[in-house]
């Protein structure tokens, strides 16, 4: 007797702050990778879908996004807590 099935993983990737676009508020979000994997005996042995998603933590609305897109989010993410990001700081006060 063969024994499969599927198994779910949640993996936090990071917290962006977002404009949402259900509530329209700038509220944090959270960056999510789900993995389904096919298990076999319950060892979980391939993925057999990547799905990323971003969650509104004020309204709780769920939108999926790409990988590509996930990547990008998660880059951002990086270069903005990391305190050391290139160029130019963002919203430098204008001195006139
Ligand atoms: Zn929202």
């Amino acid at each position: 007797m063969i024994i499969f099935g599927t198994k779910g993983y949640l993996y936090r990737l990071a917290i962006l702050t977002l404009v949402c676009g259900r509530c329209g508020n700038p509220s944090a979000h959270t960056l999510s990778k789900r993995v389904t994997k096919f298990t076999l005996f319950f060892v979980p042995l391939f993925p057999l879908s990547t799905k990323y998603t971003t969650q509104c933590t004020f309204c709780g609305t769920e939108q999926k996004v790409t990988g590509e897109q996930a990547e990008q989010l998660r880059a951002q993410a990086a270069a903005g807590s990391g305190g050391q990001a290139y160029g130019q700081p963002r919203q430098q006060p204008y001195q006139s």
